[in-house]
């Protein structure tokens, strides 16, 4: 809680100096706005109002994004929520509570939505991914068993045998969560160690502007002084040939040198492409771990533990039951059980198979894999605007290709769990561009008639298999 303050407080002397605002208007949009999570890939702040809300998401939103990331050092999302309810989290609990409660019950159901968000609130505040993300949270099963072991020995015996320690799998089955594991470790033990994580995206970004800025020396410097060097989401590095260059030679003077290195990536080293062969057998020189999606045991098990830790009572038939349903992906479980959490502290409601099966069609929307709802966004998109996938994914600014465009991406972000850069990668747009599509159709909501009602059409088309 304390370093979300410190950042909070952090960024408002950063936001000083970049919008040059003045004393009294800083107050009034940037007073009271808080920051309440931090991912790897996503910060939340919190403001009072409505209209504060929409202010700093409209004017404001690009220079907090700089600001934050000058201070934490990576790139993310920034999403900006109100306290009095009417962000995204609040419309879609309020849904249930109109189509689950009679008219009378209503103002007594936004009463009780105001306590929860603030105990959501209160919740993120006290538990970020800075803190949860420990091996002790980790939840053991055969499929990643291996890789939390060669984690938690590179976590205890740093820059010994292990080096590289190479963990890759697909999205959301815990690497991010094994890379801070290792790091929160590594820090209470050997505090004397210089620890860098980085994503690969940003740590190409880092390279880029030290190349602008001339300040390569310096850009070495750091990462070559380093002691353990993490590089999460590593197969990013496909394809981007300078920046392997420099990966390479910062690789080999840290490995000549006895420093530890761990990466993480959603492929193994072989189906990284390209990548130069030097560096591939770089990554492939010292231990490979896999983690592999849960087994049925697991997911229970963490359905289990994740429930229980928000107090949510849920009968073992259930679990067994949204253990059959989320078969793959332990991000989506996480999804289902916040949703969960929140419909059912709002409503009071049990917990049946009809309010499990209602969250898992918003968070998962019928087991379709990735690569199949990417095409149909893709071809439903189009037929609607009447445009062409190569519109879509070409650099045309046309008002109608342009707007089906943000539509094709705002869906992809809403029914899928690609993250933005792969998002981005599929429209050939980079990560910056992605969100501010994804604002834009958030801001056509808001403000156009009817244009929310046509995009939730969309995805119920696209839904229906
Ligand atoms: P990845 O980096 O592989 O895409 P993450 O590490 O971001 O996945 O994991 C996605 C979410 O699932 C995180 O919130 C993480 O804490 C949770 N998670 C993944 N594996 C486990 C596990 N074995 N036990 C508990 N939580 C897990
Ligand atoms: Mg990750």
């Amino acid at each position: 809680m304390d370093e979300l303050l410190n950042i909070s407080e952090a960024l408002k002397e950063e936001l000083k100096i970049r919008t040059k605002a003045a004393k009294t208007s800083f107050d009034l949009w940037f007073g009271d706005l808080n920051l309440t999570s931090l991912t790897e890939d996503k910060a939340v702040f919190s403001t009072p109002t409505k209209l504060r809300k929409k202010i700093l998401s409209t004017r404001y939103i690009n220079v907090i994004k700089e600001g934050l990331e000058e201070i934490i050092g990576f790139p993310v999302e920034i999403e900006i929520v109100s306290l009095d309810s009417d962000d995204e989290f609040n419309k879609s609990t309020s849904s249930f509570v109109s189509n689950n409660q009679n008219e009378e019950n209503k103002e007594e159901s936004i009463k009780k939505e105001k306590q929860i968000q603030q105990i959501l609130k209160d919740n993120s505040e006290k538990k970020t991914i800075l803190d949860e993300y420990t091996f002790d949270n980790f939840v053991e099963g055969e499929s990643n068993k291996f890789a939390k072991a060669a984690c938690l020995a590179v976590a205890k015996y740093p820059c010994e045998d292990q080096n590289p320690l190479f963990i890759h799998g697909h999205s959301g089955l815990g690497k991010t969560h094994l890379l801070y594991a290792i790091m929160h470790h590594i820090k209470k033990n050997r505090p004397d160690l210089k620890i860098i994580y980085k994503t690969c995206e940003s740590f190409m970004n880092e390279l880029i502007e030290s190349i602008g800025n001339r300040t390569t020396t310096a850009f070495k410097e750091k990462y070559r002084t380093a002691d353990v060097l993490l590089i999460d989401d590593i197969q990013f590095i496909a394809g981007k040939e300078s920046t392997q260059e420099e990966f390479f030679h910062t690789f080999s003077s840290l490995y000549e040198s006895g420093k530890q290195i761990i990466l993480a990536s959603d492929r193994p080293p072989r189906e990284i492409n390209p990548l130069t062969e030097r560096l591939r057998t770089r990554f492939e020189g010292g231990l490979i771990a896999d983690v592999q999606p849960p087994s049925f045991e697991l997911r229970t098990a963490i359905i289990k533990k994740k429930s229980e830790s928000l107090g949510i009572d849920l009968s073992s038939e259930l679990v067994d039951y949204m253990a059959e349903r989320l078969n793959n992906n332990i991000r989506q479980i996480e999804g289902v059980i916040k949703k969960l959490y929140a419909v059912t502290s709002l409503t009071g409601a049990f917990v049946t198979k009809e309010t499990i099966e209602q969250i898992i069609s918003i968070v998962d929307p019928g087991n379709i894999p990735t690569s199949a709802l990417i095409e149909r966004i893709l071809s439903a998109v189009c037929k609607k605007y009447g445009v062409s996938e190569e519109d879509i994914k070409s650099k045309k600014k046309t008002e109608n290709i342009a707007n089906a465009r943000h539509v094709a991406i705002y869906i992809s972000r809403k029914i899928t769990d690609l993250s933005l850069p792969n998002i981005g990668k599929i429209f050939s747009r980079d990560h910056s561009t992605i969100i501010s599509s994804i604002n834009k159709v958030e801001l056509n909501i808001k403000t156009k008639k009817n244009y929310e009602e046509e995009i939730n059409n969309l995805i119920k088309e696209i839904k229906i298999v």
